[in-house]
């Protein structure tokens, strides 16, 4: 018998991934107030969370937590099918329907679950899921579980995608694609991609974790920034854990696919409903979030604010008009440094490397909200200016 012991390969592994600076760690945050945080004794400026428009802790997104926990507790009691469906998840469903100017909308525990449940749901063997290369992991995994082909193109090329749809013209086909890419903060070219869809009887399916609450009328997000609805996109995935401040996901669209997820995905069948205090304070974040422009007005101009400041300074930022700001590095161990450079002088940035992005193309992910300031904006690229001044000075060599 030549048996791996699983203990040997995870230790190579780890070793591997130390000699490439590839380590990953988690850091505790002890308390939170706004877009300080505390991370093991010292105060930080969070600048790599994803709460754009400041409603993690808005007062009336906890109060509807609290308010729903105490009626109704803390947990999801079962799954939807059997007793953990909640007037709270179907207001909640109704609204962002309503919100997002679609038809219907079922309630996910998380983002990731959701786009796992879409793929597996609708393909199987013999069809073909067609993904943007820089596509979020859950997409991927997605088309892996439903065991369907997955065939990538090249980021943000429509022409790609209607090449791979052309080479599989056998079985259902659908074109994944994240609306506003996680990573990098550019945008999919739906309307394009809308067209190949039509040409070659692909459904159309828009996560937008990055982009509902961010962009377009109302914050409805890229699909309605593109004037497209349901017709071109007959589901795109809305996630809570972003600009809502909350936790949790929604796929919103079509009325029979909808219906379809809730009484046949698996990732949605047999998994513990989102507890009922979760839906209530999402629904609150939901309301303001439509309601209150001037959240989306004033990170548009810290946008600008940001963008026009890098530039000035011939920082190397990657195009992109939206929250997600990402400063390319390059090489993994200068992108380490940098953030610890930052961090050292109070911000904190995530250093973002691969496999999460391609190779040679390690970043900074910055990201703004609305919650910060002018004079964090421009202390962060102060700090920014100065961590390169540094790593220039003497090269990060060192294993990270
Ligand atoms: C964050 C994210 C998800 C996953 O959503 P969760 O609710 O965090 O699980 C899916 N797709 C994209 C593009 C994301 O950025």
């Amino acid at each position: 018998m030549n048996r791996i012991r699983l203990q040997d390969r995870i230790d190579a592994q780890r070793l591997e991934r130390e000699a490439l600076g590839r380590r990953r760690n988690r850091r505790t945050v002890g308390r939170r107030d706004g877009v300080g945080c505390e991370v093991e004794g010292r105060w930080l400026l969070d600048f790599c969370g994803n709460d754009y428009l400041g409603m993690a802790q808005h007062f009336a997104v906890v109060d509807a937590l609290q308010d729903s926990a105490a009626r109704h507790g803390a947990g999801g009691v079962a799954s939807h099918l059997v007793c953990g469906h909640h007037a709270a998840h179907e207001a909640l469903e109704r609204e962002l329907a309503d919100w997002l100017e679609v038809p219907a909308a079922l309630v996910f525990g998380s983002g990731y679950v959701a786009n796992l449940a879409v793929v597996q749901a609708l393909l199987g063997d013999g069809d073909v899921c067609v993904q943007d290369k820089l596509d979020h992991a859950s997409l991927i995994d997605a088309a892996r579980l439903a065991g369907c082909r997955l065939r990538r193109y090249p980021h943000a090329d429509a022409e790609g995608a209607i090449r791979q749809l052309r080479a599989h013209p056998e079985g259902a086909a659908m074109i994944a694609t994240d609306g506003v890419f996680s990573m990098d903060g550019d945008l999919a070219p739906l309307r394009q991609l809308a067209l190949v869809a039509r040409a070659q009887n692909a459904m159309l399916y828009v996560d937008d974790a990055h982009g509902v609450g961010v962009l377009g009328p109302e914050g409805r997000g890229s699909v309605a920034a593109a004037r497209l609805g349901v017709a071109e996109v007959p589901l795109q995935l809305a996630t809570f854990g972003k600009a809502l401040g909350s936790h949790g996901a929604a796929v919103c669209g079509d009325a029979a696919f909808v219906r379809h997820l809730a009484e046949t995905a698996r990732p949605y069948i047999y998994t513990t409903a989102m507890p009922a205090a979760q839906a209530a304070a999402t629904l609150a974040a939901m309301r303001l979030a439509r309601r209150e422009q001037w959240r989306r007005d004033k990170l548009q101009e810290s946008i600008a604010h940001f963008r026009a400041g890098a530039q000035r300074r011939g920082l190397p930022l990657l195009p992109s008009e939206t929250p997600i700001q990402p400063l390319l590095v390059g090489d993994d161990r200068a992108a380490l440094a940098m953030a610890r450079a930052l961090e050292a002088r109070g911000f904190w940035v995530a250093a973002i490397r691969p496999p999460t992005v391609p190779e040679g193309t390690a970043r900074l992910r910055i990201t703004l909200g609305a919650g910060h300031d002018r004079l964090q904006i421009d202390a962060l690229l102060q700090a920014l200016d100065e961590a390169r001044g540094q790593l220039q000075a003497q090269p990060a060599t060192a294993p990270a």
